[in-house]
């Protein structure tokens, strides 16, 4: 399905709304509706289990979206957390100068996966496509100048070097998406950060930010946590929580928002065992993205060229969304530069006493943070399809289905009565309902033939559907409705919790682990 499909419904069966719609909306701000914040709290549960309940030295936190103004100075984010803004004079509209030239890069790898998929065609089995890209010199040529281009822009995005960014867009002759235009502005510096005034004093004393990143409110309580729970080193911390960054273009969907939620987990470790622990990591959060049924083949790494300022290695895993692969979650080892910076603004030491080397010392920090939302579109992305199955008489017809791994489903039962004026069967299948609806998210629909419920549950992800019908009121069993194989079968009442009790818990996917 393509993503105009994907938002439209998202929408129609309530997963997400744009906010504020009756005013037109506001630009890269969304509600989640009825189904989506289901969704959303499943992948939020499956996220913290796998930290916190799974790893006994890892911890929970929530901090506040406040924090004292100098924690953004400390971070850096005062002062760093710029993206280069390009204004078109033709168009009147903004860009980020890296991603108009990301963009432009990635039309050459379209241009070199059009000729390996070619080339496979042609030489069917046989067809090796490392061999190829090393030989053929098309490719080869196009790869080197891809491989050029994001390394100029690298350096000059380390070098904050603005005139350069705007001469290699004007060498690269890159156009406005929009208008076709390359009447661009100089390049700038934008902060991202939403700021705004506590209590009524106005003045740069008073001048608050919302925090664009959850990880800092777990570095300044680094030290009470670690007492409070005397955990030893190596400790992670963990946190969900809202995040706010005034983002220059906001287009995709939910996929960069101006208010969102990030995943955060910081990890302390011993200064010079922190490469060990980001491999760690890489590999444990790998494996995460693929216990939900993520294809490996729409998974992959990306080392970054261009490290943060408080980094020494990050990657990102980028997930293949329908307009490319984009990064979804990234792995940061942060070094000691965040708890350095708070120690010397503070005044206050923060520092662990490790009682196996008998010395006191700053921790370095592992990271991985994912948007939340970013992994809610993730898991649209891979669920939702059209299929043509047989309907009840036989013949072909089309349903679209979302098949999200039960667990994470937003309903996981649905009790359907056959008929809705029939009393005894209503009834019966209320009952059904209230002893199931204690154990997990169940829906109740009469209305609408048996046909057109299944498909409004197939819609929203529901894995079974209990229909109730004449025969359950002299046997006392029912047919369950497998969402995939389509698969009916007949269950006693008694048996229901049994039978699917185990398939929709998230135990099954934590073991996975
Ligand atoms: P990008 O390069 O896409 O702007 P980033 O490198 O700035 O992302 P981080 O600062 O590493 O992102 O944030 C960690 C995670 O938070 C990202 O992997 C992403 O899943 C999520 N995230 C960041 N910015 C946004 C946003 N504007 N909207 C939704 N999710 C976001």
């Amino acid at each position: 399905m393509d993503f105009k499909q994907l938002i439209s419904h998202s929408k129609e069966y309530g997963f997400i709304f744009q906010s504020s719609e009756i005013y037109d909306g506001l630009s890269a701000v969304y509600d989640y509706g009825p189904m989506g914040v289901e969704l959303k709290n499943n992948i939020k549960k499956y996220w913290w289990d796998s930290m916190v309940r799974l790893n006994q030295n890892i911890v929970g936190i929530d901090t506040a979206i406040f924090m004292h103004p100098s924690t953004w100075k400390a971070s850096g984010h005062v002062d760093a957390f710029n993206d280069p803004l390009i204004d078109n004079k033709d168009s009147k509209k903004r860009y980020r100068a890296d991603q108009l030239i990301e963009g432009y890069v990635e039309k050459i790898d379209i241009k070199i996966m059009k000729d390996v998929a070619k080339a496979k065609k042609r030489f069917g089995d046989d067809f090796d496509e490392v061999q190829f890209r090393a030989t053929n010199q098309r490719i080869i040529d196009r790869q080197t100048k891809m491989d050029d281009i994001l390394g100029r822009m690298a350096a000059l995005l380390t070098a904050e070097d603005m005139k350069g960014l705007k001469a290699l867009i004007e060498e690269l002759e890159i156009a406005c998406p929009e208008s076709g235009s390359r009447n661009w502005t100089d390049v700038r510096q934008f902060n991202l950060m939403f700021s705004t005034q506590l209590g009524n004093i106005s003045g740069s004393e008073s001048k608050l930010y919302l925090r664009p990143e959850t990880a800092q409110g777990i570095f300044v309580n680094f030290l009470n946590v670690q007492k409070s729970t005397r955990q030893k080193i190596p400790f992670g911390v963990a946190q969900i929580g809202k995040a706010f960054r005034n983002e220059i273009v906001a287009r995709q969907f939910i996929f960069r928002m101006r208010e969102f939620e990030q995943m955060e987990m910081q990890f302390f470790v011993r200064p010079g065992e922190e490469m060990k622990f980001y491999e760690e990591w890489k590999s444990k959060r790998l494996t995460w993205h693929k216990s939900l049924g993520t294809d490996a083949s729409k998974l992959r790494f990306h080392n970054h060229d261009k490290l943060a300022h408080y980094a020494n290695a990050a990657a990102d895993i980028e997930f293949q969304f329908p307009f490319g692969f984009r990064e979804l979650e990234g792995i940061h080892s942060r070094t000691d530069f965040d708890l350095i910076q708070h120690q010397e603004l503070s005044g206050k030491k923060l520092q662990y006493f490790d009682p196996v080397l008998n010395e006191s010392y700053v921790p370095y920090v592992v990271e991985t943070s994912i948007g939340c939302d970013r992994m809610f579109l993730a898991m649209m992305t891979n669920a939702l399809q059209e299929e043509t199955v047989p309907d009840a008489d036989g013949k072909d017809s089309k349903r679209i289905v979302l098949k999200l791994p039960a667990a994470i489903a937003p309903v996981k039962v649905a009790i359907l009565p056959l008929l809705k004026n029939k009393e005894q069967l209503t009834n019966l299948a209320s009952d059904v309902y209230h002893k199931l609806q204690s154990h997990f998210n169940c829906q109740y629909d009469e209305k609408d033939a048996i046909g057109k419920r299944y498909r409004r549950q197939d819609a929203i992800g529901t894995p079974y559907c209990v229909t109730v019908d004449f025969d359950s009121l002299e046997d006392g069993t029912v047919t369950l409705r497998d969402r995939d194989t389509l698969l009916q079968k007949r269950v006693h009442i008694d048996q229901l919790l049994a039978e699917v009790a185990d398939s929709v818990s998230m135990s099954n996917l934590l073991e996975k682990l």
